[in-house]
C-alpha cells in the first residue's frame, strides 16, 4: 500500500488529544473499573482449568458466526442500508437510554467471561491471564461509555450529532477489548455500529456479539458482518452510509483504507515501535520486571508492547542489567495455555509477516543476548529473544516485529537516548525508569508518544485511568484516546459550539 496519502499529516500534539470539549464537564463520571480473576483463589484456578479444557474443542460463537457471513455484494449493501436506517432511530434516543442498556451489556459481559476467555484461548492462544484482563476491559468500556453517554444528555448550549453508521474494524490481538471498545463507544455516542471481526479471531468476535445482543442492544442497531477481506472488505469499509470507520491495526492498513477512499473519514489507532528507557537512577530489578512484561506479554503481539530497551550511560556499560534480563527472559515458561504454568504463549501469525523475518531471519544473525527458538516445529511457538547492539537507524531500531522479540539500544546520555525513542515513525506507548525527578520531568516534555508511563510497564492501559492512543503514524484522524473522556465526541458533531481543531 502507498503510504504516501498519510506521510505528510502534522502529528497530533498530546495536548490537544487531552483536552476536554468546551461543552463537557470536567469532572470525570461515577465509576469502577471492573476487577480481573485473581489466581491466588483456589476456586479460580478450578474455574480456570474447567475452561481451558472446553477450550480444545470449543464451538463458541460458530452458529452466531454462520449467520453473520456476507458472500455477495448485494448482500452486503442490503445490510448496511437496514444498519445506517436503524442508525437514524437510535440516534434519537436520549443517553440515558442508552446508557441503560450498555449497563446491563457490561453486566452480561462480565457474566460472559468465561465464554469469552475459552474462545479467546481456543482461537489466539491467550493464556487465561491475558484473556481474563481483556474481559474486564470490555466491561469498563460498557460501563464507562454509559456514563459518558448520560452527560450528552445535559450539555448546555451544545448539541451533539450522531453519525447514523460507524464501521468498526478490530485487530485479533486484543479480539475482545478492542471491539468492544470500538462498539460500545460508537453505540453509547447514538450511531448504529457495523463491526466486522478479525479474520484470525472471528468467533471471539461472534461470542461478543451474543453478549452484546443478550444486554438488550438491537439487532438492527448493531450488526456483525464477516466478509473476505478482498472486494466486499473494500466495499463495507468504503461505503458512503459509513460516517466513521473506527480501525485498530497497522499503519499500512490505514494507508490501504485511504488509498481506497481518499477522504475516508479514519479514526485508527495504528502500529508502534516502542522502547523503555533505563537511567542510571533507575531502580533496575523494577526496571528488568517491567520490560520482560512490557516486552513479552502476549508473546510481543501488542501495539503498545516493548520493543526496544534503552540503556543510559553507567547501566550500559555495567553487565547487571543485560545479565538479570538474559535471566529473567530464559527463564519464562513458553508453551500453550492449556498448559496453567504458561507465562507466554504462542505467536498468532507465524509465516509471511514482519514477525516472520524479525524471527526467522532475525535468528540468524549474530549478537543475540537471548536467541530465540522455535520450539515445536509449528512455527507458532517460540521462545523469547533479546538482540544486543542494536543499531541506530537499523531495521531493528525503526521496524515493528509485532512478535517475542526485544532489542537492547544504548545511549551516553538520557538526550541521546531521547532522540533514539522519537527518531522512530510511531509514537504509541513509551517508559522510562528513573527515580530521578528532574530526569522524569526533562524527558516528559520532549517525548513523543501517545501514552507515557514512568516506572511501570508499558503495556496494560485502563479504562478513565489512562486513556490509550497515539501519536505521529500511531494514529490517523483526530486522535481522540479509547476509555477517555474525549473518546464519544469524536465519533459525531457538535452543534452550534464547533469541536476543537
Ligand atoms: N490497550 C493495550 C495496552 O495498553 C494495547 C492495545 C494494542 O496493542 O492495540 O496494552
Amino acid at each position: 500500500a502507498s503510504l504516501a496519502g498519510l506521510d505528510d499529516r502534522v502529528p497530533t500534539p498530546r495536548r490537544v488529544q487531552n483536552r476536554l470539549h468546551p461543552a463537557l464537564p470536567v469532572t470525570p463520571p461515577e465509576f469502577e473499573n471492573e476487577p480481573d480473576t485473581d489466581p491466588a483463589l483456589a476456586a479460580n484456578r478450578e474455574w480456570g482449568r474447567a475452561i481451558l479444557e472446553r477450550s480444545a474443542d470449543s464451538g463458541l460463537g460458530v452458529a452466531t458466526l454462520a449467520a453473520a457471513a456476507v458472500s455477495d455484494l448485494p448482500a452486503l449493501q442490503q445490510r448496511i442500508r437496514s444498519s445506517a436506517s436503524a442508525g437514524a432511530d437510535w440516534s434519537r434516543t436520549t443517553g440515558a437510554d442508552r446508557a441503560e442498556l450498555l449497563d446491563r451489556v457490561g453486566e452480561v459481559l462480565s457474566v460472559f467471561r468465561g465464554r469469552l476467555i475459552e474462545v479467546m484461548a481456543a482461537e489466539t492462544g491467550k493464556t487465561i491471564a491475558e484473556a481474563d484482563v481483556e474481559v474486564s476491559e470490555a466491561v469498563d468500556f460498557a460501563h464507562y461509555y454509559a456514563a459518558r453517554a448520560r452527560e450528552l444528555d445535559s450539555i448546555e448550549g451544545a448539541t451533539f450529532v450522531p453519525e447514523p453508521l460507524i464501521l468498526v474494524v478490530p485487530p485479533w490481538n486484543f479480539p475482545v477489548s478492542i471491539p468492544a471498545g470500538g462498539v460500545l463507544s460508537a453505540l453509547a455516542a447514538g450511531s448504529a455500529v457495523v463491526l466486522k471481526p478479525a479474520p484470525q479471531a472471528r468467533r471471539c468476535g461472534a461470542v461478543l456479539a451474543e453478549a452484546i445482543w443478550e444486554g438488550g442492544i438491537p439487532r438492527e442497531v448493531f450488526d456483525l458482518v464477516d466478509v473476505d477481506e478482498g472486494e466486499l472488505g473494500q466495499a463495507l469499509v468504503t461505503a458512503p452510509e459509513v460516517g466513521r470507520v473506527v480501525l485498530t491495526g497497522g499503519y499500512d492498513t490505514a494507508a490501504l483504507f485511504r488509498s481506497w477512499k481518499p477522504e475516508l473519514p479514519l479514526l485508527a489507532e495504528t502500529s508502534g515501535k516502542n522502547a523503555i528507557v533505563v537511567t542510571p537512577s533507575a531502580d533496575l530489578d523494577l526496571a528488568v520486571n517491567d520490560v520482560v512484561k512490557s516486552a513479552f506479554g502476549n508473546a510481543g503481539q501488542k501495539c503498545s508492547a516493548a520493543s526496544l530497551v534503552i540503556l543510559v550511560g553507567s547501566v550500559a556499560e555495567s553487565e547487571r542489567f543485560r545479565r538479570q534480563l538474559a535471566d529473567a527472559v530464559s527463564t519464562l515458561a513458553v508453551g500453550y495455555p492449556d498448559d496453567p504454568a504458561t507465562q507466554m504463549g504462542p505467536v498468532v501469525e507465524p509465516v509471511g509477516g514482519k514477525l516472520a523475518r524479525g524471527l526467522t531471519a532475525l535468528a540468524e544473525g549474530e549478537s543475540w543476548l537471548v536467541r530465540p527458538r522455535q520450539l515445536d516445529g509449528t512455527e507458532r511457538l517460540w521462545s523469547p529473544g533479546v538482540r544486543d547492539g542494536v543499531a541506530p537507524g537499523s531495521e531493528f531500531h525503526l521496524t515493528e516485529y509485532f512478535g517475542p522479540v526485544l532489542g537492547i539500544m544504548q545511549a551516553a546520555t538520557l538526550g541521546d537516548a531521547l532522540d533514539l525513542q522519537n527518531a522512530v515513525a510511531y509514537g504509541l506507548t513509551a517508559g522510562i525508569h528513573s527515580l530521578d525527578p528532574d530526569e522524569v520531568a526533562g524527558w516528559l516534555s520532549r517525548v513523543q508518544a501517545g501514552n507515557l508511563y514512568v516506572n511501570r510497564p508499558i503495556t496494560g492501559a485502563i479504562v478513565r485511568r489512562q486513556p490509550f492512543g497515539g501519536w505521529k503514524r500511531s494514529a490517523v484522524g483526530p486522535g481522540a484516546k479509547a476509555g477517555g473522556p474525549n473518546t464519544l465526541y469524536v465519533l459525531g458533531s457538535w452543534e452550534p459550539v464547533a469541536a476543537p481543531p
